[in-house]
């Protein structure tokens, strides 16, 4: 895997500072990669500390490549915006995660909702609620299934098309997540702004608990905030018991992390998603 990560991180460099010609040539390769059936979904599911059950799941993206083997986003995501190309992979992945929801809801499965993580370039530049609404009506499923996971760099250039643009997804029914929370830089007031539903707390923070000075207090400080904002909270990234412990004592909503279960392939999560709901 070492292997592949040097590989991909060489294509990668190669492409910044491409030519055209290279350029083209990553163009047709993504392109090519996309109609071949070289991308799937992985999916992760997270974990409500009040019940012990599945809250919900995210979907993420790998990437097939006959000769790398298994691609990994932080190789080929950034890629993926420079060449102006995320839209139509973020497309792809609304589309297939609408399908297998849908597909998973008539064979009688009750999961509250797949999570779909969305480029930042997306929101204002590529029409989200009107892509997520055909792909809702395509599937025939309702947007209470769907919750769409944005950072906040999604917001900073335009606040205000970012607000009308959310205010359409959330009239499909669809729920706003804001990941990486606590990375960012710009000021709170957004969160009051925007109709926002979860905040994530980046594994940044969780991977610090409880050790760190002064981290446990700005976790601690973030669930008060999302309590008292009535946003639901999710920690990324737990790994061990004692940060469970501190988050299910501090009434955390939901879990996500390895400790719970890492990303798995779709029929992997639905076995797991199975004996979850035995146990
Ligand atoms: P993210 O949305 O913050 O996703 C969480 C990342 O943390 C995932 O990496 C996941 O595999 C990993 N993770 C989960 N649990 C743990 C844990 O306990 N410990 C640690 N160390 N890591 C954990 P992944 O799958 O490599 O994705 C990386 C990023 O790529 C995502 O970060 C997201 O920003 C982006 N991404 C993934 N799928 C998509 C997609 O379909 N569309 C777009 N636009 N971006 C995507
Ligand atoms: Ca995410
Ligand atoms: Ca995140
Ligand atoms: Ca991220």
């Amino acid at each position: 895997s070492k292997e592949i990560g040097r590989n991909s991180f060489q294509l990668y460099k190669a492409s910044m500072n491409a030519r055209s010609l290279e350029r083209l040539s990553m163009l047709s390769r993504f392109q090519y990669a996309l109609e071949h059936d070289e991308f799937e979904l992985f999916f992760q599911p997270l974990q409500c500390l009040a019940s012990n059950k599945v809250a919900s799941v995210e979907c993420l993206l790998r990437w097939n490549d006959p000769n790398l083997g298994m691609i990994l986003p932080a190789q080929f995501i950034p890629l993926a915006e420079e060449l102006g190309l995320i839209i139509k992979l973020d497309q792809w992945v609304i589309n297939k995660a609408c399908e297998k929801m849908a597909l998973w809801r008539r064979q009688g499965s009750d999961v509250k909702r797949i999570a779909i993580n969305v480029s930042a370039q997306h929101l204002c530049q590529g029409e989200l609620a009107q892509t997520v609404s055909s792909v809702l009506k395509k599937h025939q499923l309702s947007g209470h299934f769907v919750e769409l996971e944005l950072t906040e760099s999604s917001f900073i250039s335009n606040l205000h098309d970012a607000k009308s643009e959310l205010k359409k997804l959330k009239s499909l029914g669809v729920s706003i997540a804001l990941d990486d929370f606590g990375t960012g830089y710009s000021a709170l007031s957004y969160l009051t702004k925007l109709p926002i539903d979860t905040l994530k707390i980046d594994a940044s923070f969780v991977a610090k608990i409880p050790d760190e000075y002064g981290n446990s207090e700005i976790v601690a400080a973030i669930i008060a905030m999302a309590k008292a904002l009535n946003l639901q909270v999710v920690a990324e990234g737990v790994e061990k018991p004692e940060q469970r412990q501190f988050l299910q004592k501090l009434a955390c909503n939901t879990i996500q992390g390895y400790m719970y279960c890492k990303p798995l392939c779709c029929d992997d999560w639905l076995r797991f998603y199975h004996q979850e709901k035995v146990t």
